[in-house]
């Protein structure tokens, strides 16, 4: 078995739906995990937010622009105005639930996957008819009921021995060898739809491949490979060719864009490869991670953007640093707050975090207990792997560095953004 994932960019339109039909040409004994189609989930989102906000005719707007977009591709793959039935059912359920839902703020998480999910299991359908009407048999997995997940909403953690007895019994009733199955998307104990986090697709394919024990899993991007830095950003970006396990880890930690930091773990445990590919080029060779890779010789930028910074000092003055740290940490699980990085010195503590929903409840929070907190927005953390005077010289100095942490070879600096 082989495990193949298709992100939102590959299967932005027909064209994006023709050209997967046309990799997998030939293929048997395959799974593929296939994310929304191209920008839906943050449309999604926005039909989140006119719920939340009670304004329901703009989650109407997107709904409908949401399906002319759709309907627009299935004519284009159909060659003539077409009507799919499946697709329609979940545009309706979708409907309803935006008109319905009585919305209370503890329910939003619940809401969020209730609502994005649909763009994973819109693109499966879609993808799914197609290729069987193009003569590519393959069977429809419903992740909700295969991908078994804790209960808690927005970033769920899979359950890998209930999901590995569902779906292996899933997929056993079918004749067919060809799966599809939506990313990020799983189910609670309870019975409601979760999502893996944004882009979780990565991991959805990858628990799926260690599950299955497949000989590799490959990512088909809009990417020729991982690339050193973010080309957008870093000019003289160059492609690497292999990784390893590590590496990656440790990339996609520090916000790399190359894959969900959550997917390395299932394939290290199976010692399963995976492949980087481009998807405008099969014959591209992309990049490899996979155990054996040596460790990468160019230096390594990475930009993680929407950070906040805070610094933290307790009143009395006393930073009993064990006690306090507890504290802290407990309060930011509670609200949720992504920790990137963390300074200490004798009466400071200073975490740069991921800029989200709970920030300002967590500032009350931990000033109800007895700390100041300073919060500064509007930052951004950059992590230099390898880096050299050159870049040391250009990144971390200047008056919008506002915290520096380094060790021999790395370099994190949380500066303001432009
Ligand atoms: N569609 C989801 C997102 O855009 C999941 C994914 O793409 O991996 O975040
Ligand atoms: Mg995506």
């Amino acid at each position: 078995m082989k495990v193949y994932k298709f992100g939102g960019a590959s299967v932005k339109n027909a064209d994006g739906v023709r050209n997967l039909h046309k990799i997998i040409a030939g293929e048997h004994d395959l799974f593929i995990i296939v994310s929304a189609m191209g920008k839906t989930t943050n449309a999604l989102e926005r039909v989140f937010d006119g719920i939340r906000r009670d304004d329901r005719a703009y989650a109407q707007e997107q709904i409908d622009t949401l399906r002319s977009n759709h309907a627009g591709i299935i004519d284009d793959l159909w060659h003539k105005p077409t009507k799919l039935e499946r697709i329609d059912a979940l545009f309706a359920e979708l409907e309803t639930l935006a008109h319905n839902f009585r919305y209370k703020p503890e329910d939003a998480e619940l809401l969020y996957d209730q609502v994005v999910a649909y763009g994973e299991l819109i693109s499966t359908t879609i993808i799914s008819e197609y290729l069987n009407k193009a003569g590519t048999h393959n069977a429809w997995i419903d992740m909700r009921h295969a991908m078994c997940t804790e209960q808690r909403h927005k970033d769920a953690a899979v359950d890998m021995e209930r999901t590995e007895k569902i779906l292996k019994e899933e997929l056993a009733r079918h004749r067919e060898n060809i799966f599809i199955g939506q990313g990020f998307i799983g189910g609670a104990p309870d019975g409601t739809t979760t999502t893996l986090g944004r882009e979780g697709s990565d991991y959805s394919a990858a628990v799926v491949a260690n599950i299955l024990d497949a000989e590799s899993m490959a990512v088909w991007k809009d990417v020729d490979g991982v690339l050193n830095a973010d080309p957008k950003i870093f000019p003289d970006a160059v492609q690497i060719a292999e990784l390893n396990y590590l590496d990656t880890i440790e990339l996609a930690y520090s916000g790399a864009q190359i894959i969900h930091p959550r997917t390395i773990k299932p394939l290290q445990n199976k010692n399963i490869p995976l492949y980087v590919r481009p998807f405008g080029d099969k014959r591209k060779p992309g990049t490899v991670i996979r155990s054996m890779s040596a460790p990468i010789e160019v230096p390594i930028l990475i930009l993680k953007k929407n950070q906040v910074l805070m610094t933290i000092r307790s009143r009395d003055f006393s930073f009993v640093l064990e006690e306090k740290f507890a504290t802290i940490f407990s309060l930011f699980e509670r609200f949720r707050i992504k920790v990137n990085l963390v300074h200490n010195s004798a009466i400071n503590l200073s975490f740069c975090v991921d800029e989200t929903w709970h920030i300002d409840e967590a500032v009350e929070a931990l000033r109800a207990s007895g700390f100041d907190v300073m919060k500064s927005t509007d930052m951004e953390l950059l992590t230099i792997r390898g880096y050299n005077t050159k870049l040391w010289d250009k990144y971390a100095c200047g008056n919008r560095v506002f915290l520096r942490q380094s060790t021999q070879s790395t370099v994190r600096i949380v500066r303001k953004r432009y």
